[in-house]
């Protein structure tokens, strides 16, 4: 069956055909190591996860290459402004490369407990310093870069098919609106390959280079990370929708210019996760990590069934209450996966194979249409509830598609609940008492004082359970 992904790329689905039958090669943007990852962050690596395990439920065999971001983006996401992890070192009192290696390890902490599967390699992009200086060469050599006070810059005009992915309209690019433009740079839209470090201070990372000490820009590392471990053209590129019109813009560019060939093939763009109070980001000082969702108790795989339940491409608004529900979906899926784990000895009914391979196709279907998971939901509840197949058929499909969806449901077990001392089951009922009032605020207060005695409280369709978290 063919899978079909929505190409930013020519705006439309598209059925894949890999470059090398049976394989895929898939780059996605990681992660810049100046701070924590919130859960929007996250919510483009599950869909990136999603992804990858379709191809492999597909039979394709997939190199994935993640990078680590830890020199060279900016503040403004294009040439100007403050180094990220330079601002994050003045933040914290560690130097870069221990923000760097503090800030990857909780990253990588956090995709395990999401159960995302680790990419081939991971690239950090002060490993590759050399090529990327290479790809700047090239450049260099075939006439599109530049130099100005600041650095060397990609001159855009140079191209006719700049700004194909965002499809820019560059004549219409008003000074300052978009793209912030340098009295030096000679088009609005041309983008630093190489800073020069400050002449009156020195930066924690820096280079020799054949135009003077400084850094990479931010897009070179990816092209020139890419093209080591994936070569000149390959399968398919991922990100969040904000890499769209400045970062894989610039990518491309680089990318095409100094290789002469297609950069990649499929383009997938994950919509992002909001707040009320709009785009979730850590500028904002507070933010949401998956940290904070475990402290009131949530699991990971709560946030995981909440990013599956709405389309990837879909913006998709945070609130509590909904990770509420979520958290409730999930412990009723397990609650059936427990009761048919005891019932799948007595075979209640005897074949269902026709109907065990509709459903497989269903799911197939689904999770090939563009990563179509909320449908693909709807054919597991499909699966749960149907009368016509016997426990055992029900729980090889659960288990089979959730190689796609990685929620672990192979590892569900009874949780048994215990008997809290009194002064804890006091503090269960006041805070059932706030959540009924409405007063989540004091529920929450209420949960963490529980979780400091050492209790977890996880809430139940019909009613409450208490674990001991020592235990
Ligand atoms: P960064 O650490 O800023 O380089 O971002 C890591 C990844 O998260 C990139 O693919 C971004 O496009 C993506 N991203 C950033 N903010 C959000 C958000 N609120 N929702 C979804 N994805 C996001
Ligand atoms: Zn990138």
């Amino acid at each position: 069956m063919d899978i079909k992904f929505f190409n930013t790329l020519g705006r439309e689905k598209q059925a894949f055909k890999p470059i090398q039958p049976g394989k895929a090669g898939l780059y996605t943007c990681g992660p810049t190591v100046y701070d924590y990852q919130h859960i929007g962050n996250f919510r483009t690596f599950l869909f990136e996860d999603i992804l990858k395990r379709v191809l492999l439920y597909n039979g394709y065999e997939v190199t994935h290459i993640m990078n680590i971001t830890d020199v060279g983006h900016l503040v403004s996401d294009g040439d100007t402004g403050e180094d990220k992890m330079e601002k994050g070192s003045a933040r914290t009192g560690m130097t870069v490369w221990e923000i760097s290696e503090f800030y990857t390890k909780f990253f990588m902490d956090d995709a395990k407990l999401l159960n995302i599967l680790p990419p081939a390699r991971y690239t950090k992009a002060t490993e590759y310093i050399q090529e990327q200086i290479d790809l700047i060469k090239c450049l260099d050599d075939k006439g599109y870069a530049y130099v100005t006070g600041d650095g060397v810059y990609f001159d855009t005009s140079k191209l006719t098919d700049y700004g194909k992915l965002a499809r820019l309209d560059i004549e219409g690019l008003e000074e300052g609106t978009r793209i912030e433009f340098s009295g030096e740079k000679k088009n609005k839209t041309d983008f630093a390959l190489w800073k020069f470090s400050p002449k009156d201070t020195k930066r924690q990372m820096e280079w020799d280079s054949p135009w003077g000490k400084g850094f990479p820009g931010w897009h070179a590392e990816c092209s020139a990370m890419s093209k080591k471990f994936l070569g000149d053209t390959f399968d398919i590129h991922c990100g969040g929708i904000d890499h769209i019109p400045v970062h894989h813009t610039n990518e491309i560019a680089q990318s095409e210019a100094c290789n002469g060939k297609p950069f990649v093939h499929y383009w997938l763009h994950g919509a992002f996760l909001e707040e009320e109070s709009g785009k979730m980001s850590k500028s904002q000082g507070e933010f949401l990590r998956l940290q904070l969702l475990i402290y009131k108790g949530y699991s990971p795989m709560d946030y995981r069934y909440l990013c599956l339940g709405t389309h990837y491409r879909k913006r998709l608004l945070f609130s509590w209450e909904l990770l509420d529900q979520s958290k409730a979906v999930l412990g009723r899926l397990k609650q059936n996966i427990i009761k048919f784990k005891d019932l799948s000895d007595s075979s209640d009914l005897s074949d269902s194979s026709d109907l065990k391979a509709k459903y497989q196709n269903d799911f197939t279907e689904s999770v090939n249409d563009d990563l179509n998971m909320p449908q693909a939901l709807a054919v597991l509840w499909g699966v749960v509830r149907d009368e016509n197949l016997n426990s055992k058929t029900k729980l090889e499909l659960i288990f089979d598609f959730d190689r796609v969806l990685g929620l672990g449901l192979d590892k569900t077990e009874e949780e048994k609940p215990i008997d809290a001392p009194a002064e804890i089951m006091e503090l269960v009922n006041q805070r059932l008492a706030a959540k009924k009032a409405k007063d989540f605020k004091l529920a929450d207060e209420l949960r963490a004082k529980v979780k400091d005695m050492g209790y977890d409280i996880v809430d139940k369709k019909d009613g409450t359970e208490v674990k001991s978290i020592r235990n």
